[in-house]
């Protein structure tokens, strides 16, 4: 029996609801929960013993998540970024495109459901009554993906993985596989589609496509470049791939193995309707991978110095 800790950091629990979706075939992975936080259980401030294998999810965006992750790596043998917010940043990686003040204003001030007429913004440490000392988790500049934190064994993509995904996943980790845990197949190879070899313009995702490659409408979809371990269940429900599967193996940047991609694929026309179609093209083709990007997501203004 292998023990095994499973933490949740910045992500948002739908990892570990997938691997419970198992449901009696949990029962055949071999593996015993010891420590389980926030999600499965709440060992977050109790000790965290030794496990074999320590599951972690989502990115780093705490102070409190930072330790955490390093106190399992210490206790671990193997350590897994387990779904594509821990292997990459994920969705809340896309928050690296602002400063953390921006977002503490949108969220605490601006939100359009915000009622906050004194207009906090949440301190790291607060006095109440003028005696309790209060402290929250220092939120970060930016988030991180987990191997920025410390050194990670094994990857798993997608968002979330699929339970058959996880279920192969658990038994080649425990056999000693390392690195990214994939069958290394893009999503177009399970794909009832033909990719072809250009597209028509690049248009956004607002009309149906049905039984085409979207690509070959002009429609922007990430299967050439994404791991394909969901079996393609994004284009089967006529739905462009987005990349949650993560970059497929020998890939260190995703989004620049998008913008290779679509720089084979798209005429003058095309790259025209990529500008004016989308305005945040970084937010699209890094919606899964800011955090892990080579180039960090927010390029700061520089002032530049009068000179006299
Ligand atoms: S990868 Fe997706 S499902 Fe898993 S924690 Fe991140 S957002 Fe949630
Ligand atoms: S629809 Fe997407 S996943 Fe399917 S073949 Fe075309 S590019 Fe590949
Ligand atoms: S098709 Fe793409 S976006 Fe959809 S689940 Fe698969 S990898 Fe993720």
């Amino acid at each position: 029996m292998v023990d095994v800790a499973i933490y949740l950091a910045a992500g948002c629990s739908g990892c570990e609801l997938s691997l419970l979706d198992l449901g009696d075939r949990l029962a055949d992975l071999n593996f015993r929960v010891i420590w389980a936080s926030p999600t499965l259980g709440d060992g977050k401030y109790g000790r965290i013993p030794e496990v074999d294998i320590a599951f972690v999810e989502g990115g780093v965006r705490l102070d409190e998540q930072e330790r955490i992750v390093r106190e399992l790596r210490r206790k671990s043998d193997v350590l897994v970024a387990f779904g594509i917010c821990a292997a990459c940043g994920g969705v809340p990686g896309l928050a690296n495109l602002h400063s953390k003040d921006e977002i503490l204003e949108g969220v605490f001030r601006k939100g359009t459901t915000t009622d906050n007429p004194e207009s906090i913004i949440p301190q790291k440490t607060v006095f109440v009554d003028g005696k309790y000392e209060l402290t929250l988790p220092e939120f970060y500049e930016n988030v991180r993906a987990v191997d920025q934190i410390v050194e990670v064994d094994c990857y798993i993509g997608g968002c979330p993985p699929t339970p058959g995904q996880i279920e192969d996943a658990v038994s080649r980790i425990i056999g000693g596989e390392v690195g990214w845990i994939t069958t290394a197949r893009a999503v177009c190879e399970s794909c009832p589609y033909e990719l072809g070899d250009g597209m028509e313009g690049a248009g956004r995702f607002t009309k149906i496509v049905s039984g085409e490659c979207f690509l070959k409408k002009g429609i922007l979809c990430f299967g050439p470049a994404t791991q394909g371990d969901c079996g393609a269940s994004c284009p089967k429900v006529n739905t462009p791939c987005r990349g949650c599967g993560g970059p497929l193996p020998a890939v260190s940047d995703y989004g620049a193995k998008i913008v290779d991609m679509l720089s084979l694929l798209l005429d003058e026309k095309g790259v025209e309707e990529l500008g004016s179609n989308y305005h945040t093209i970084a937010k699209l083709i890094y919606l899964y991978s800011m955090a892990s990007a080579t180039i960090p997501g927010r390029v700061r203004k520089y002032h530049v110095r009068e000179i006299e």
